[in-house]
């Protein structure tokens, strides 16, 4: 995100309105053709192949009663303070030293798989708009294409709906925790009459990167929490 958090609010509120008016039916009909199967491989598990696992505030929720330590704030701050505090929109997974997701087993297997989280039930589907390798902004419906898992799998009708369904829910609720974090940021800056200076947030970054210390404001359903990492 490079613009302030009230221009990147209007982008987001954009994208909800757009994820709301795309027809299911032209998902399902992409699930159906391209007939994704996983083979279990656990690469989407890593750090090396999906960076980090974000988590929406209700799975995050769920994870803190069973395993708190297993969460972290999502890595990427978009904002900062002039104290030095960071915002983020949402925890992820941690990861082991090796970049493994904290629950995949030395078979990579999921050890909470019947536990585990949205993203992980619904991954490689998606519905967002990337760029393209020109620059064309379009909307990508499986993560990965190509990299992982086998193609060309009958995939019954109810199934793709099924799919389709709960990609669609899954979008949404991501952009609407992204909304909901943007105008909490929005209306603490207000209140603290902070004007946020992406140059200045940039010097902060990049101080992090060096000490790896900092506190960060999570947002986790309803309100910002003080994290420190
Ligand atoms: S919780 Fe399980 S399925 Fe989800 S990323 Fe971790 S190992 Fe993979
Ligand atoms: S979804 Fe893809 S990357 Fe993840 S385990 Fe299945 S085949 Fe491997």
């Amino acid at each position: 995100m490079a613009a302030s958090p009230m221009q990147n609010l209007k982008e987001l509120e954009e994208e909800l309105s757009l994820l709301k008016n795309y027809p299911k039916k032209n998902l399902e009909e992409i699930i159906k053709e391209v007939g994704f199967s996983c083979t279990c491989c656990g690469r989407c598990c890593t750090k090396a192949f999906n960076g980090h696992v974000f988590l929406l505030s209700a799975d995050a929720k769920r994870l803190k009663e069973f395993s708190p330590e297993s969460l972290m704030p999502a890595p990427d701050f978009p904002y900062s303070d002039p104290s030095g505090n960071f915002y983020v929109s949402g925890y992820a997974l941690k990861t082991k030293e090796n970049g493994d997701c904290v629950f995949l087993d030395e078979n990579n297997r999921c050890k909470i798989y019947d536990q585990r989280f949205t993203i992980c039930r619904l991954y490689p589907y998606m519905l967002h708009r990337e760029p393209d390798a020109r620059g064309k902004i379009d909307w990508r419906q499986i993560s990965g294409l190509g990299e992982h898992g086998s193609y060309d799998c009958p995939i019954s009708d109810e199934e793709c709906a099924q799919i389709a369904g709960d990609t669609i829910s899954y979008e949404a609720a991501y952009l609407e925790q992204e909304i909901e974090f943007h105008k909490a940021v929005i209306q603490k800056f207000a209140e603290e009459k902070i004007r946020f200076v992406r140059k200045d947030h940039d010097r902060r970054v990049h101080e992090f990167l060096k000490t790896g210390k900092a506190a960060v404001y999570v947002w986790d359903g309803s309100s910002l929490v003080k994290e420190e990492v």
